[in-house]
C-alpha cells in the first residue's frame, strides 16, 4: 500500500484578482486559507493554499491569481470539475449559502449521487456531492459553516477528454486506478489505495473544442505518494511508458513531478513531505506571507508588486 498514488494531493487553478479569489474560498465557501506564498516561477503573483485545518493532502486547491488576466476556456485536455465531498444533509444549506451569496446553482445527480454545481467568481466549474458512503475527514470551521455543513474535501475530479483511451492506460497501468463505473460517456476510476480524494472521472466528448488555461480553469491536478522515494519510483514508471516528465522539483511544501497525459492534462505528482508546517506552526498556517529562500531577499519589493488583499 506504502508505494501507491494515495489519490489526488492537490488541484491548482487560475484566478484573476486576488483579494475576491481570497475571499470567496475563505468566507463563502469556509475553507481554511493553509498557505499564502508567492508563485515561485513568478513572485510578483500570490500563490494561495486553501484547504481543511491541517492542510490535508486530498484537501488542497490552489490558485495563482493573476491579475487582469482574461477569462480562459473550459473543454477538452483540461480538469474541467472540481468534486468536494459535503456532509450528508448539507446540500440544503449550501443551496440557501451560495444564493445568498448571490451565486447561482444547479442541483443534479452523478452516479446516483445527489450534487449541487456552481461556478466560483472566475467561472471555475465546481461541484458539491453527497457521497453514498461516510466521510470521516476532519474539516476547518468558520462562524458561518460549523462542522455538519463543512467541506471535507476532494471527491473528485472529472477530465474532459476527446478520446479517453489514452488517458485511461495512464490512470490503470501507471497510476493504480481501476474503472468502478461507466455511464454514456462518463467514466468512473477509483483507486483502492486511500479512502477519501481517490476518484477520477472522465467524460469523452470528440466534439467538445478544446480548453484554454486562462482564469476560471484549472492548471494541473496533483496525484499524492508518501515521500519522494516513491515519488522517483514513479518518475521511473512514467518515464518507462514513454511520456516526458521533468526532474524532482523542490516546491518547499512537497517535492514534485509534472508530466502532460496523452490527452493534454497536466498531471504532478506530490508528496506528504515536509507538509505546509514546514515554515509556520499549524495555528498560524496562512496568516504570514512565506517566500521561499531564493526570493527571501527581495522581500520588501515583493510585498510592494503583490496586490493588496484588504
Ligand atoms: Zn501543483
Amino acid at each position: 500500500m506504502e508505494n501507491r498514488i494515495l489519490g489526488l494531493h492537490h488541484i491548482t487553478a487560475i484566478a484573476n484578482n486576488a483579494k475576491r479569489n481570497l475571499d470567496f474560498y475563505t468566507q463563502v465557501l469556509g475553507l481554511r486559507l493553509v498557505k499564502k506564498t508567492v508563485n515561485f516561477d513568478d513572485p510578483g503573483t500570490y500563490h494561495f493554499y486553501f484547504g481543511n485545518e491541517t492542510g490535508t493532502p486530498g484537501t488542497i486547491l490552489t490558485f495563482f491569481p493573476w491579475e487582469g488576466i482574461g477569462p480562459g476556456t473550459n473543454g477538452s485536455g483540461l480538469a474541467t470539475h472540481i468534486g468536494y465531498s459535503v456532509p450528508k444533509g448539507s446540500l440544503e444549506f449550501w443551496k440557501h449559502h451560495l444564493q445568498k451569496n448571490h451565486v447561482s446553482i444547479e442541483e443534479g445527480e452523478i452516479f446516483g449521487e445527489k450534487m449541487i454545481s456552481f461556478k466560483d467568481p472566475d467561472g471555475l466549474q465546481l461541484q458539491f456531492i453527497e457521497p453514498s458512503t461516510e466521510d470521516k475527514r476532519k474539516v476547518w470551521t468558520i462562524d458561518d459553516i460549523k462542522d455538519e455543513n463543512a467541506l471535507k474535501g476532494f471527491y473528485n475530479v472529472t477530465l474532459t477528454l476527446k478520446k479517453a483511451d489514452p488517458t485511461i492506460k495512464v490512470l490503470t497501468d501507471i497510476l493504480g486506478y481501476n474503472l468502478q463505473k461507466q455511464e454514456n460517456e462518463r467514466y468512473r476510476f477509483v483507486t483502492d489505495a486511500i479512502e477519501t480524494a481517490n476518484t477520477i472521472d472522465i467524460i469523452e466528448n470528440n466534439k467538445m473544442p478544446a480548453g484554454r488555461n486562462a482564469a476560471g480553469t484549472n492548471h494541473h491536478i496533483a496525484f499524492r505518494v508518501k515521500d519522494d522515494h516513491i515519488l522517483m519510483e514513479y518518475r521511473e514508471k512514467v518515464m518507462s511508458a514513454g511520456l516526458s516528465i521533468t526532474p524532482k522539483i523542490d516546491r518547499d511544501y512537497f517535492y514534485s513531478l509534472y508530466f502532460r497525459e496523452p490527452g493534454g492534462v497536466l498531471f504532478e505528482i506530490a508528496t506528504d513531505n515536509p507538509g505546509f508546517t514546514v515554515d509556520e506552526p499549524l495555528e498560524e498556517l496562512g496568516t504570514n506571507l512565506k517566500l521561499p529562500k531564493q526570493h527571501e531577499g527581495l522581500r520588501d519589493k515583493i510585498v510592494e508588486v503583490l496586490p493588496k488583499l484588504s
